[in-house]
């Protein structure tokens, strides 16, 4: 675990932290300077995903179930974990070398 309050960047030993108060989670987020390492397609792919949520500030589950909004919330929520999921991956391995 980490120090009480402060979660690790997703990078195996990378020291930098920040707080948890502030909603990161250990090892679910990467610190400024991994985060600097995306290639390229995948800046372009956050920069059009950030894009989409300012559209739709309403978190998923509050629309209605079966509801187009809640079905695009869904949407984006997916493509959320699976752009973080490849975005760390690909930040460790560049990272890593
Ligand atoms: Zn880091």
């Amino acid at each position: 675990m980490a120090r009480s309050g402060r979660a690790r960047c997703a990078v195996p030993f990378c020291r930098r932290t920040a707080a948890e108060a502030d909603g990161f989670r250990d090892q679910e987020f990467l610190c400024g300077a991994h985060w600097r390492l995306r290639p390229p397609g995948l800046r372009a792919e956050w920069r059009e995903h950030n894009r989409k949520l300012r559209r739709d500030l309403v978190p998923h589950w509050r629309h209605p179930p079966g509801s187009p909004a809640r079905l695009a919330g869904v949407e984006l929520y997916r493509e959320h974990q699976d752009l973080w999921a490849r975005t760390r991956a690909t930040c460790i391995e560049i990272a890593m070398g």
